[in-house]
């Protein structure tokens, strides 16, 4: 076999011949995986593959340099996950596929009572957003976001996801969750992204304002705005609902979103996007949720009807309707303590949803190619709860 070449592959010093020959080999090669032959003994260009049982294996001639045996090898595993995953042999191993039912914890869960509004650094066990498992491929590379309620829950999930799929990201938060906000400005810097924190309370609406003219001037513009903090406390009778807390329940969900689109729609250009997180109780309302429920359907129609007005304009809006998520909304007073023991198990899929698992849908619904998509509202309950 040649190995000699003048020209060689400046990144892998590899001889041009051999790596021509190699190719050729490789193809051979993969047609006997695809065959799904075993204890196949291969011999060329010097080299030797052997399949033995499932392990495979190969060989490499002593003589080779080690430049030209870390390109073979590199191909080989290639090659390998390429050939186990047309058998389906390694499904497994690569983990293509999981299964819902026991991809994250189920109840019981832990009592645990914590003081609105909540750290999710403090729930047990954590909520997973992302952090580990996230990958971005550039969706929304060079956008610029300001999300709301972005330092736990679906707004950190949504924060991690923007920043790793290339936007710059401003969070807002209430000032008592630093903790947690610290953290995602830490992500969103670590994705190489711009991260500002906005703290403040959504229930002042010249906050609201300010809190946009901050996140504009920030991030040099606005073009995703993600309406996503939400105040949701179980009271068993409409009796226990006092004034002022409806009132903050109504300002929190219905006035600051109202405050802060205003705001920010003379930033947004065409090609811009405005999302709300609704909920599964503005269609299917729990008993104790009298209040926040009408909030959700609220958000929902208000979703359906800013798409109708903006359309023209292209400036697409559109909803997620998340169903019981392991959040620190529901620790801190969103659901009673009985309920968190047994969080998400009456869904089909016996279990609450993660953030993370949500974080997908507000990419979808904010990236260029989602733009058909307006006055639409994704669900992601478990199996319950949608129209
Ligand atoms: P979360 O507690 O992580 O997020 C809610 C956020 O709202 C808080 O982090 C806080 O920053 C923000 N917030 C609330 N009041 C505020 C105020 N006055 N000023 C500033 N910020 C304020 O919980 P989450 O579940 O991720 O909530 C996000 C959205 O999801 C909410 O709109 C909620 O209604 C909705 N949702 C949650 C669930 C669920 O099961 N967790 C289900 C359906 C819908
Ligand atoms: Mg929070």
């Amino acid at each position: 076999m040649v190995l000699k070449s003048e020209v060689q592959n400046p990144k892998f010093k590899v001889p041009i011949d051999a790596e021509k020959n190699f190719f050729l080999f490789l193809r051979a090669y993969i047609e006997i995986v695809l065959a799904e032959c075993s204890n196949v003994t291969t011999q060329g260009m010097g080299f030797s593959i052997f399949f033995c049982g499932k392990r495979k294996w190969m060989v490499f001639n002593s003589l080779w340099g080690m430049d030209w045996v870390a390109y073979a090898l590199k191909q080989f595993v290639k090659i390998n996950f390429m050939s186990a995953t047309h058998t389906g042999r390694a499904a497994e191993k690569a983990k293509i596929l999981e299964n819902p039912t026991d991809k994250y914890p189920k109840p019981p869960f832990d009592r645990q009572e914590q003081p609105w509004p909540g750290l999710a650094g403090k729930m047990i066990p954590r909520p997973d957003h992302g952090e580990t498992s996230y990958r971005g491929s550039g969706r929304l590379a060079g956008r610029k976001a300001l999300i709301t309620g972005g330092d736990s829950g679906m707004g950190r999930a949504a924060a991690i996801a923007y920043a790793r799929e290339g936007a710059d990201v401003a969070i807002n938060y209430y000032p008592t969750e630093e903790p947690d906000a610290r953290e995602v400005i830490e992500l969103i810097e670590k994705a190489g992204r711009k991260g500002i924190a906005l703290p403040g309370d959504l229930r002042d609406a010249s906050f609201c304002r300010q809190l946009v003219a901050d996140a504009v001037a920030g991030l040099g513009g606005l073009d995703i705005l993600v309406s996503n903090a939400g105040r949701q406390q179980s009271h068993a009778s409409i009796l226990d609902i006092s004034d002022e807390q409806f009132d903050w329940t109504m300002k929190t969900n219905i006035y600051a979103p109202f405050w802060i689109i205003k705001a920010a729609l003379p930033h947004l250009q065409p090609g811009s996007v405005i999302i709300g997180t609704t909920s599964e109780q503005a269609y299917d309302p729990s008993p104790d949720l009298y209040d926040y429920a009408q909030t959700k359907a609220a958000t929902m129609s208000y979703v359906k009807s800013l798409a109708k007005q903006l359309g023209p304009k292209g400036i697409r809006v559109n909803g997620v309707a998340p169903g019981p998520i392991w959040t620190p909304l529901q620790t801190s007073g969103g659901a009673t303590q009985e309920k968190i023991q047994k969080f998400g198990g009456q869904t089909p899929l016996g279990r609450p949803g993660q953030p993370a698992e949500l974080a997908g849908i507000y990419v979808l619904l904010a990236e260029n190619n989602g733009s058909y998509a307006t006055g639409q509202v994704y669900g992601s309950s478990g199996g319950a709860g949608q129209p």
